[in-house]
């Protein structure tokens, strides 16, 4: 038997942002990995501080962008990396009134940090209004994260690439392992947890492309109009993600691919050609707020899930909440504890 601290399930933003915390306070842990590519895998990295549609913040936003500085420069130090890429989005403006949307919005106390009031016009696309810079805004390495943090795990003994079967949990034990906690980040493979079966997950289907552009575009900047389109090498763009929560099917939706090809194409006037589609399943909660805590017939079992388009901050911040509610005993916050689905 080997005893250890804790016992991940789930290899995604939720179980690496945890382990890191375990990394960090010197826990001992093992994380079980299914080996399948994960939603956080086929996400974009974007870290946006606003919703694009409106101009709008959300709630913790710039907290959660302070949080997830630090904690990349924590990951580099023993990853040897910050993945952390400090592109800002540019925001293509459809017309004359969302542009003076924009500069009403800077004016204001809550957004004035986030929406910066000078404006660009960039070459190669269509942007007859120009672009608007959203400060504070970054985009994650999303390979180079997942391969740094797996790399380290495995250097240390870490990871077990196997999927967590629920039948053979007992108690505090699974298989050759004992421990004090589980923490259940399976995303939308929670549905089959047989323990947490009160909360409510929603899958929000999302594609995206990898593209190769004619003509390059030049500055590489994060653009945004439908979705978002930026360089991920020397070669390829990503261009992503649609959103659709109606839909379940395993497999590529050659509609959705249709509509990011006319949505790259609506100012991309210059020929692309399609190298791969991806997608993944984003577990959303109709609060859209995440969910974390523990069951109240075992204790040291918890759930940390309910990500929805905010993987990244999201799992950063909420990974410290969690693990300071576990051995701090912080409170957690009534908006995202598990207790608002088990009352
Ligand atoms: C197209 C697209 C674009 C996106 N873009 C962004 C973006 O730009 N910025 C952003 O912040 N967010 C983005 N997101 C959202 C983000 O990806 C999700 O919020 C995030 O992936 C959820 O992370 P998670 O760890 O909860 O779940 P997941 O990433 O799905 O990870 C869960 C993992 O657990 C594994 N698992 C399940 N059950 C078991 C078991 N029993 N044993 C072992 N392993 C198990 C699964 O195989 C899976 O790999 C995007 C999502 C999509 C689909």
């Amino acid at each position: 038997m080997k005893n250890v601290d804790y016992i991940i399930v789930g290899d995604g933003y939720a179980a690496f942002f945890f382990a890191h915390q375990l990394i960090l306070n010197h826990k001992s842990f093992v994380l079980f990995s299914a080996n399948q590519t994960s939603a956080s895998e086929v996400s974009a990295g974007i870290v946006n501080p606003l919703v694009l549609k409106k101009f709008t913040t959300f709630w913790l936003a710039a907290e959660q962008i302070e949080s997830l500085v630090t904690t990349m420069s924590e990951i580099e130090a023993y990853t040897g990396q910050n993945y952390l890429i400090h592109e800002n989005i540019h925001r293509i403006f459809h017309d004359q009134s969302e542009k003076d949307l924009w500069t009403a919005k800077t004016e204001t106390e809550e957004l004035k940090p986030f929406l910066n009031p000078e404006f660009e016009t960039l070459d190669t696309i269509s942007n007859p209004f120009g672009t608007g810079k959203v400060d504070h805004s970054a985009r994650l390495d999303v390979n180079g994260f997942f391969k740094g943090i797996s790399t380290y795990l495995e250097k240390h003994d870490l990871l077990v690439n196997e999927k967590l079967n629920y039948a053979e949990i007992n108690d505090s034990t699974y298989k050759d392992f004992t421990f004090k906690n589980m923490v259940f980040c399976e995303g939308m493979g929670v549905t089959s947890n047989p323990y947490f079966t009160d909360i409510q997950v929603i899958a929000n289907k999302g594609h995206h492309l990898k593209v190769k552009l004619a003509k390059t575009i030049s500055p590489q900047y994060t653009i945004k109009k439908k979705h978002f389109l930026f360089p991920l090498n020397e070669e390829l763009y990503y261009y992503g993600g649609t959103y659709d929560p109606n839909e379940r099917a395993n497999e590529i939706d050659d509609f959705k691919t249709e509509e990011l090809k006319e949505g790259l194409a609506a100012f991309y006037s210059h020929d692309f050609e399609v190298v791969e589609v991806n997608y993944g399943f984003r577990p959303t909660v109709k609060d859209r707020r995440p969910i974390l805590g523990n069951l109240a017939d075992h204790q040291n079992y918890y759930i940390f899930n309910g990500l929805g388009a905010r993987g990244i901050l999201n799992g950063c911040y909420f990974s410290k909440e969690l693990y300071d509610h576990i051995e701090n005993d912080k409170e957690l916050m009534k908006e995202v504890d598990l207790k608002r689905f088990t009352k």
